[in-house]
């Protein structure tokens, strides 16, 4: 070497720290996160697909459908789930397109859905809320709008079923701002609808995009041009772009802007138009979405707001599953990552317990596939191996402690006994009771006379209440009954029983405890709710569970 040659300069050395910092924000602006919130039937599974397609996670439409044709293999406490045709798990699917690493939180899409429903926007930066065009607002996709805007999750409404006859696009857009006070913004027009749905204008760029059915299992073509563009009306019916481009007018009389802060408060909502199905507009919808979607933002936490750019990991635990592999009777705790880059065989603390963990098989999980992960980052979901040491709502950390607002209990509004008949088979019934109840399955109450020691369950859903029977006959060999109670409103007493207890006698409702002796009161309807808080205006009463 030569001996003339200068000393390394320390100011081009390298800072470690600086490369991890660097690499981190890269990662997370690269990250966008989001559920779908809608009614069943509105097309969600159509869309995913579509969805999935584009990101090139699948060779064709209709993948999705077959990974549930290898999940029976896989499992077989899905009997449940095969047997009623619906889908209990929800996962994420994290998959990559132009650039950004998308995770789809996928939400369970039955009727009869559960906390886990709920649980699973906990860990959500956007929603997309799909409605069907023929029927706009349904209940399902209401219920589950309020949990994001108790969040301020930013909203994406996406309108599909354009290729069938559906209902006036502005009146569509009038529902919104009239039924949940939520701003709608169309960022795409539809050219036509039904039969003649032919294509989307943006309103931002005034570019149109034309659609071309493709023949099955092909993506639809589209064609790009200019609003202004000479060739376009021989393109397209004018009866149809006349009328489109008279609605524009219209909505740019109504004068509100599209304005970016106003969507990540949750208050204003763009809105596009297509057809999952036909794979009409889904991609101008992607573009746009991601261009405008929350990345990974700062959460709160005990100790103030978490920024994603905190060097430590942390994250919080949102959902757990059991046994989603009965060869080996797991149970998967899912976490959200909220800050740092979490690695492979990294101990962690668990907030609650000051426990320190170990986490040595970290699984990343698309669908029921899963492989285990090296690396994640804010926004990304992985599933940790969970032998009952995870409970929701958990935070785990590395470095300075923080723990994250917990993840809320929802109000119950089916009630049931669930009696076991068979005396011998106590200990295990009432360990699988607890250890269910523990796991988040189900809220279970008691009655106040002592000498009636069954539980009660809670739900928000029918299916939690079927998923507690099959799982109690099948990991905990106890057959049960269920046994409807006719209640369907539940309220936590804030003042506990002295409160109770200066009231006196209370009609039309009845009184039990929850796992922690607090009273609860169960009524057959609101009106009766009502009636009793006319009598005690001084009463303070709480829909969920106090955090305990
Ligand atoms: P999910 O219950 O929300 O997951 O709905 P699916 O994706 O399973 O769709 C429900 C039904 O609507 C299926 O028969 C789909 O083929 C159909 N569907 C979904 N998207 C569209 C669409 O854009 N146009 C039409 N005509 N049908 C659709």
């Amino acid at each position: 070497p030569d001996s003339t040659s200068p000393p390394i300069d320390s100011a081009s050395s390298i800072d470690i720290d600086q490369v991890l910092e660097a690499s981190l924000a890269e990662a997370i602006s690269r990250r966008r996160n989001f559920a779908i919130i809608s009614h069943p039937d509105a097309g969600k599974t159509t869309l995913t697909e579509k969805l999935l397609l584009y990101g090139g996670a699948i060779q064709q439409a209709g993948a999705v459908k077959a990974r549930g044709e290898q999940r029976k293999v896989t499992s077989d406490w899905m009997e449940l789930e095969k047997q009623r045709g619906i889908s209990i798990t929800s996962t994420v699917l994290q998959f990559d397109y132009a650039d950004t690493t998308i995770n789809l939180l996928d939400t369970p899409g039955h009727q009869d859905f559960s906390e886990d429903t709920y649980r699973t926007l906990a860990a959500a930066d956007n929603a997309v809320m799909l409605e069907d065009a023929a029927k706009g607002l349904e209940p399902q996709t209401r219920k589950l709008f309020e949990v994001c805007r108790m969040r301020n999750i930013p909203i994406f409404t996406f309108i599909n079923k354009m290729d069938r006859a559906g209902r006036d696009p502005l009146l569509l857009l009038d529902e919104i701002e009239a039924e949940l006070e939520l701003i709608p913004w169309a960022v795409n027009w539809p050219i036509g609808s039904g039969e003649l749905f032919r294509g989307v204008i943006d309103r931002r760029t005034r570019n149109v995009v034309l659609f071309t059915r493709a023949e099955r299992g092909r993506q639809a073509s589209e064609r790009h041009l200019h609003l202004d563009d000479p060739e376009l009306p021989s393109l397209v019916e004018q009866e149809l772009l006349d009328q489109a481009l008279e609605e524009l007018e219209l909505l740019e009389a109504a004068g509100a802007e599209l304005d970016l802060e106003l969507v990540h408060a949750g208050e204003l909502t763009p809105v596009f138009f297509g057809s999952a199905m036909t794979n009409f507009g889904v991609r101008p919808f992607l573009d746009a979405f991601l261009e405008m979607a929350q990345r990974p933002v700062a959460r709160s936490t005990s100790e103030g707001p978490v920024d994603p750019l905190r060097s430590s990991f942390s994250g919080f635990v949102f959902k757990l599953q059991a046994n989603m592999d009965p060869r080996h009777r797991d149970r998967v705790a899912f976490v959200r990552v909220c800050s740092g880059r979490f690695e492979k065989d990294m101990t962690v603390r668990l907030a609650r317990t000051g426990k320190s963990i170990r986490l040595s098989r970290p699984q990343k999980l698309f669908g029921q596939e899963r492989s285990v992960v090296d690396d994640a980052y804010p926004g990304d979901v992985i599933g940790l191996n969970n032998p009952g040491m995870f409970a929701i709502g958990d935070t785990l950390y590395t470095g300075s402690r923080v723990e994250y607002e917990g993840i809320p209990c929802f109000s119950p509004e089916i009630f049931s006994w669930l009696r076991n008949p068979n005396p011998s088979a106590f200990k295990n019934f009432r360990k699988g009771v607890n250890e269910l109840r523990e796991e988040g399955a189900v809220q279970i109450l008691y009655d106040t006379d002592q000498s009636k020691r069954d539980p009660i369950l809670a739900a928000v859903g029918q299916l939690q209440l079927d998923v507690v029977q099959h799982r109690l006959e099948n990991e905990y060999g106890v057959q049960t009954r269920l046994e409807p109670m006719g209640f369907q409103v539940a309220r936590w007493v804030s003042d506990g029983w002295p409160a109770l207890d200066e009231m006196g006698r209370i009609f039309n409702c009845k009184t039990v405890q929850d796992a922690w002796q607090r009273p609860v009161l169960l009524f057959k309807n609101e009106w009766n709710l009502n009636q009793l808080l006319d009598d005690h205006p001084a009463l303070e009463l709480s829909a969920v569970a106090p955090v305990v």
